[in-house]
Parts: C-alpha cells; sequence; structure tokens
C-alpha cells in the first residue's frame, strides 16, 4: 500500500517545553482538520525527551488549551490507545530496540568525541568558512556503543527529491545530510530520532509540522531508508508572521497563551476560525468558516507557502462576529455557564436587566472581558469625578471650547424634555430630534453632554437605547447630578 492510501492519521506532536502558541495550535488543528476530513484519527504524543527544556505543567496545559478549542484526540497520553503510550519518556524501549537494528545493521555507531570536541571541530569549521559536517570525522573505528557516549546516524550521503503537502517540489544534494545524533548521552533520543520511530509505530500518514524542521527532512529521509520505513506524507506550515507581515511573530503582536485568549472571552469557534485563516483560504474571499464547513473544505494543498499575517485586530472582528451570531440569549446563557466573571459591576442584577444591557452592547462587543468597560455605567452611577473630568475636558470637538454653563443649560433642556417623554426608544429618538431642533445645535454638541452625564464616559451605545435602558428615574436622576456639577 503507497501511503497515499494509508488509513489517515494525523498526530500533534507538542514538546511539554511552555505554553501552547498560535503557532502550535494551527498546527494542532489543521492535523485535527485533515483527520476529521478523512474520518481518521487525530493523536496527541508529547514529546518529552528534552529534559532541560521540560517546564512542570506544560502537558496539561497543551491538554486543556486542545480541550478549550473543542480538538479532541482519539489517542493520547491520557487516553490511552492501540499504541500507547503516547509520552515519548515512556517508550525509551522502542527507541532502543530501533536503535539496535541500526547498530546490527552498521547503520549507527557510539561517538568517541566529547560535545567540546564536537564543538572545536564546528568553530574550526566555522573559522575556515567551511561548512561543518559530522561524517568528514567520522571514526574508522568507532567504540562500541555504551549508553553513556551519544550514538550516532551512520548516514549515506545522496541527493533527494521529495514532495511536501504544502512547499510543493523539493530537492537537496548529498552536501546536507549528515550523522545526527540518535541517542543522546543522558538515554534519551533525540526529537530526530524518536519522531520518526513514534509516527512509524503509530502508523501516521501525515506528519503536519512548522518550518523549523524542514531543512532537516532530507536526513530523515536518509534514516526512512535506513530503517526500511516508508515515509508518512510531509506537510511544512508556513512561518506566522505579526501584523506588519516582516518579521516573525511576537508576544508584542499580541501572540498570547491560546488558554489566555480564551480566559479574555473569545470563542472557541472564533479561535479556530481564525487560526484555520493563518495560511489558509478556501480559495474564495469567504473568511468565515463554521467548524463543519473547515472540515469539508480544508485541504493542505491550499495552505500558502509564504509566512501568514497574525492580526489580533482581525481576530477581534472575527470574534465579534460570532458573539453577534450567538445573539443575546445565547450570549447570556453563555455568560451565566462560564467560570469566569465576564460581568463586573453587574454580576448579580437582575437577569433581565442584564440582557437589556447586552442588546445595546452586543454589536461592538470583541470579547467578554470587554463587557465590564462597556456595562459598568448600567449598574452603578458613574462618580461625580470622572463626570466632571470629561465636561472639563471633553473630546469631542464642537464641546471643547464651550463654557460649563452653556452645557448646563443644554442639559437642563434636555431633562426637561425628556421628562415628558414615554421612555420608549422610539419615542426616545423622536424626542431627542425634537429636542436638537427647539435648542438649535447638533447631535455633535448635545448628544455628548447628555453620554457624560448618563455614563461618565466619552463613548456609549445609542443614547435612546441608553436612555430607555436606564430607565426614565434613574436617567433623570443622573442628569441632575451632571446639571450640579456644572453648576459648580
Ligand atoms: N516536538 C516538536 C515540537 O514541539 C514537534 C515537531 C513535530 O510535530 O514533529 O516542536
Amino acid at each position: 500500500m503507497s501511503s497515499s492510501e494509508k488509513p489517515v492519521r494525523t498526530r500533534f506532536a507538542p514538546s511539554p517545553t511552555g505554553f501552547l502558541h498560535v503557532g502550535g495550535i494551527r498546527t494542532a488543528l489543521f492535523g485535527w482538520l485533515v483527520a476529521h476530513q478523512a474520518g481518521g484519527q487525530f493523536i496527541l504524543r508529547l514529546e518529552d525527551t528534552d529534559k532541560a527544556r521540560e517546564v512542570a505543567g506544560a502537558d496539561e496545559h497543551i491538554i486543556k488549551s486542545l480541550r478549550a478549542l473543542g480538538l479532541d484526540y482519539d489517542e493520547g497520553p491520557d487516553k490511552g490507545g492501540p499504541y500507547a503510550p503516547y509520552r515519548q519518556s515512556q517508550r525509551l524501549d522502542s527507541y532502543k530496540a530501533w536503535a539496535q537494528k541500526l547498530i546490527d545493521a552498521g547503520r549507527a555507531y557510539g561517538d568517541p568525541l566529547s560535545p567540546a570536541e564536537v564543538q572545536a571541530l564546528r568553530d574550526r569549521a566555522r573559522a575556515a568558512k567551511k561548512p561543518f559536517l559530522y561524517r568528514d570525522y567520522r571514526p574508522a573505528n568507532p567504540p562500541a556503543w555504551d549508553g553513556a557516549r551519544p550514538l550516532r546516524f551512520k548516514s549515506e550521503p545522496k541527493a533527494y527529491k521529495w514532495h511536501d503537502e504544502v512547499m510543493g517540489d523539493l530537492s537537496t544534494g548529498p552536501e546536507v545530510i549528515d550523522d545526527f545524533i540518535l541517542i543522546k548521552s543522558d538515554g534519551y533520543p533525540t526529537y530526530n530520532f524518536a519522531h520518526i520511530v513514534d509516527d512509524a509505530e503509530m502508523k501516521i500518514s501525515h506528519v503536519i509540522r512548522g518550518q523549523e524542521f524542514l531543512a532537516s527532512v532530507p536526513n530523515y529521509l536518509n534514516l526512512y531508508e535506513a530503517l526500511g520505513l516508508e515515509r508518512p506524507r510531509l506537510a511544512t506550515m508556513p512561518h506566522i508572521l505579526g501584523p506588519d507581515g516582516n518579521k516573525k511573530l511576537s508576544k508584542r503582536d499580541g501572540a498570547k497563551d491560546v488558554l489566555d485568549y480564551i480566559r479574555d472571552g473569545y470563542l472557541p469557534d472564533a479561535l479556530v476560525n481564525f487560526i484555520a485563516s493563518l495560511g489558509w483560504n478556501d480559495g474564495s474571499e469567504q473568511e468565515i468558516f463554521s467548524r463543519e464547513e473547515l472540515i469539508k473544505k480544508f485541504s493542505l494543498s491550499h495552505v500558502q507557502k509564504s509566512g501568514a499575517r497574525f492580526d489580533e485586530r482581525r481576530l477581534e472582528w472575527m470574534n465579534g462576529h460570532y458573539i453577534r451570531q450567538m445573539g443575546v440569549e445565547q450570549l447570556s446563557d453563555l455568560l451565566n455557564k462560564s467560570p469566569n466573571d465576564y460581568w463586573g459591576k453587574g454580576k448579580s442584577a437582575e437577569p433581565t436587566y442584564k440582557k437589556a444591557v447586552l442588546a445595546q452592547v452586543i454589536d461592538r462587543l470583541k470579547y467578554l472581558s470587554e463587557l465590564p468597560q462597556l456595562t459598568g455605567f448600567f449598574f452603578t452611577k458613574p462618580s461625580n469625578q470622572s463626570v466632571r473630568q470629561l465636561y472639563e475636558a471633553p473630546e469631542d470637538r464642537l464641546l471643547k471650547d464651550m463654557p460649563k454653563g452653556q452645557m448646563g443649560s443644554l442639559l437642563k433642556a434636555a431633562s426637561q424634555k425628556l421628562h415628558t417623554s414615554q421612555f420608549d426608544p422610539d419615542n426616545l429618538q423622536a424626542c431627542l430630534n425634537s429636542l436638537l431642533e427647539e435648542l438649535e445645535t447638533k447631535p455633535g454638541v448635545l448628544f455628548p453632554i447628555i453620554r457624560i452625564a448618563l455614563s461618565g464616559a466619552q463613548s456609549t451605545p445609542s443614547l435612546p437605547g441608553v436612555l430607555s435602558v436606564l430607565g426614565k428615574s434613574e436617567s433623570l436622576a443622573r442628569m441632575a447630578s451632571a446639571e450640579k456639577i456644572l453648576e459648580s
């Protein structure tokens, strides 16, 4: 059976060396999509053989992150499966057995040099402006491998041509093939060796991973041959770049831990949609894809080769879209069920009042942890200080040079007029319109004066909406106390 006909089994193989950032999640997501599309399996394997770089708790964190995004796996360290264990540190016997096969075939040898000696050779090559290849120093009579020194692969340099599902047809010459370390002196295998053994034993059909491994692929191809293994299909993900599209994504660009995004109130479906779009589209202009659509339409051949831009503004926009798609009822349920308190001051308010508030802000909500800032004034009267400050230094252009006394008279006139209103949104709009006419003023002048009185903020949802939710007596009371501030 050729590799293209193998049952589809993909894996996500993170090293527990830190939090899971968007790049890692994208690799996981693409593997998950390929598996789901084909009705295959998606496997989680923890690659914990670099003990020096391991971070305590990182494995649970990875598992939690995948769960939070709904990227369930069929086999994994906490789930078991036919090829358990799924944690490399528990598979050392496998690596030893495969290493022994290579030793027996004369394709692996004990490295007689200490790391310092290898480094000295590397430095010498660099000083002579020559590429360093360990195999140039391969010992004629290497010592037997005793487990205390590294075990090296005895490579067979040659040219390769191969197909990468994303990068296309690739080729390299024999000069990139070298004798790399299979098992380190601490007894743990290198990534280079362990992943090949595991992918074979776990019957992985597609290896989807980051660009940092691309340069090593020819060496892997050499090792597959030495082990008599058919290689899986290979797919290399493009880099994720910062919003300007020039340099690699950094924390400053908003590249947070995925669980931080969840905590900030980004919806899993929005995150999945956004992360899928980092380097992939279906060839059309479509941007919003449900999970089902992604499973149906995703294809590795449509992943772009060049770097993908990470733009947090776009994520905010997309999340806002998903929030609005839910609507007030569903959003309100979600907020009630969430272990996080997104309401802040509104936490213990009446459920119907909270829904009315949500209806006002849902159009501008980008992520849930913005709620306290957007809605706080619906639940508590703004402080005199914040109201005073805004009247003293209003941002609105038309208000900037207006004396406070004049603002006070406008606010008073507005209060008097609003006394006569029924306080439902339509009627309020009509009332505000006729107020503008009577006072011969502009919305840009009058509305900010009222808005500041009601909210202590520069921007709020539409005034009729805010007035109707706050209700007549609360609105008029806030306006009365703002009038006093303007008088003082
Ligand atoms: N353990 C590797 C890493 O975390 C994974 C590479 C792969 O997917 O093969 O970078």
